[in-house]
């Protein structure tokens, strides 16, 4: 039988690293002290500085890095896939151990520069646009539940790919506070709303989409060159004030609940890099209808889905006082999506809606159907109703001051090397 190739990078601390080996290569903006920011690619504990090494690179793959200068991926991301695959074969053989540029490389050590010591990771691209759908359908089921407990799903769940327009000046990269939002809310039994900060908390485990080329007003993407227009992934947490969104949410959806940030991990993990993570869709249950036409398609049914583990971390301040790890709350994964993302790509631009380079999606939240696999305080607590026990003898039922919580996320398959996400971690300051 013959070994599956693995290869090696000249760089140490990517040999086995759980997010960052040789065959992740991510890209992302960071900044050095004062400097500005700039492009670059995560390898083991360091970043590749794509200008720096500019010279290194030719055609598609140095069109693809001068795309990046002014740091934001927008424009490189509105190359399409063409550039971005040159770039990425182009860093494989330069990071490779056996690389001709090794020794170059290495001795401009200013190319290199470690990720954990003095670098600061900013949004990866100007994100004009963000939306949220709501594709976790054990998500969808648990949390219809607790509003509906007699139509948990409403009717037009399994044809639609449901979404609304979310919030994208909020959205922050790993490591930012997140400041306790005040809103107005109905408390139990009252028949009149107070306002204050909120007293629900919640995260969202969500997978993040980054649109790549986008398409003209007008024009829908067909869903066979859906693909063509997804860059890649990151993690996503839809921070969520549960008591404002029980009050506010009827009849137009979330509004003030969402809206006050939303987490990221700031790595753009490639389509290319998630490539052998492919699966096939899941075959939909008997007495599910077939999606409408527009929605289905043969290559997307058999290698749409991901196949990427999450988990879901809590350290409280206490926690953290008392030396204890953070603790685990949910390990779920984006096989419990009912849409695929191109899905979610093809219905979002049906209607001529125009997708832009650096548009984020929202996967929305992704349970799975067991205890221990939720995706959010909500369902884990049965809507607040179950508190649960944390390693320092503290309980929640949702989020309080100083908690922090972070995801993490890892792709597994026999044969290939292991990539992961990188963090969206996030912790709660009290309100202002
Ligand atoms: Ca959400």
């Amino acid at each position: 039988m013959s070994q599956p190739s693995t290869p090696r990078s000249w760089v140490i601390s990517a040999n086995g690293h759980s997010d960052f080996p040789l065959q992740n290569l991510p890209f992302g903006v960071f900044s050095v002290g004062d400097s500005s920011a700039r492009a670059g690619v995560a390898i083991g504990e360091h970043i590749f500085d794509l200008q720096a090494a500019a010279d290194f690179f030719q055609g598609e793959a140095l069109r693809a890095v001068q795309a990046m200068a002014g740091g934001q991926l927008n424009s490189f991301f509105a190359l399409g896939r063409g550039p971005r695959v040159a770039l990425r074969e182009r860093l494989l053989d330069l990071l490779s151990e056996h690389s001709n540029h090794r020794f170059e490389l290495e001795g401009m050590g200013a190319n290199l520069l470690p990720l954990a010591a003095h670098c600061q990771l900013h949004l990866p691209a100007r994100i004009n646009d963000y939306t949220d759908f709501y594709v976790g359908i054990a998500h969808a089921q648990n949390v219809g539940k607790l509003f509906r407990p007699d139509s948990p799903l409403l009717p037009n769940y399994k044809h639609v790919p449901i979404g609304y327009h979310g919030r994208a000046s909020t959205i922050r990269p790993s490591g930012t506070p997140v400041i306790r939002p005040k809103g107005q809310t109905l408390p139990a039994g009252a028949s009149q709303p107070v306002f204050g900060p909120c007293a629900r908390l919640d995260f969202e485990l969500e997978l993040g989409i980054w649109i790549g080329q986008g398409n003209a007003l007008g024009e829908a993407i067909d869903i066979a060159e859906a693909g063509e227009h997804i860059a890649g992934f990151c993690l996503l947490n839809d921070w969520s004030a549960r008591d404002v969104q029980a009050w506010e949410y009827q009849p137009l959806g979330p509004f003030l609940s969402k809206s006050f940030i939303t987490s990221i991990s700031p790595w753009v993990v490639t389509a290319e890099a998630m490539a052998p993570f492919r699966l096939a869709q899941p075959a939909r249950p008997p007495g599910d209808p077939q999606p409408l036409d527009y929605l289905l398609d043969t290559h997307d049914q058999t290698n749409g889905a991901l196949d990427i583990e999450l988990e879901v971390l809590l350290s409280s301040a206490a926690m953290r006082d008392q030396q204890l790890p953070p603790m685990r709350l949910s390990l779920s994964s984006t096989r419990h999506m009912y849409w695929t993302v191109a899905q979610m790509v093809a219905h979002h631009s049906v209607n001529g809606c125009q997708l832009q380079a650096g548009d984020l999606l929202g996967s929305g939240t992704l349970s799975g159907p067991e205890a221990g696999q939720f995706g959010s305080l909500l369902e884990i607590t049965d809507g607040g109703t179950r508190s649960i026990d944390l390693p320092s003898g503290e309980t929640r039922t949702f989020l309080e001051d100083g908690d922090e919580v972070i995801f993490t996320a890892r792709c597994s398959r026999e044969g290939f090397a292991s990539i992961g996400l990188g963090e969206c971690r996030g912790r709660v300051m009290p309100a202002r």
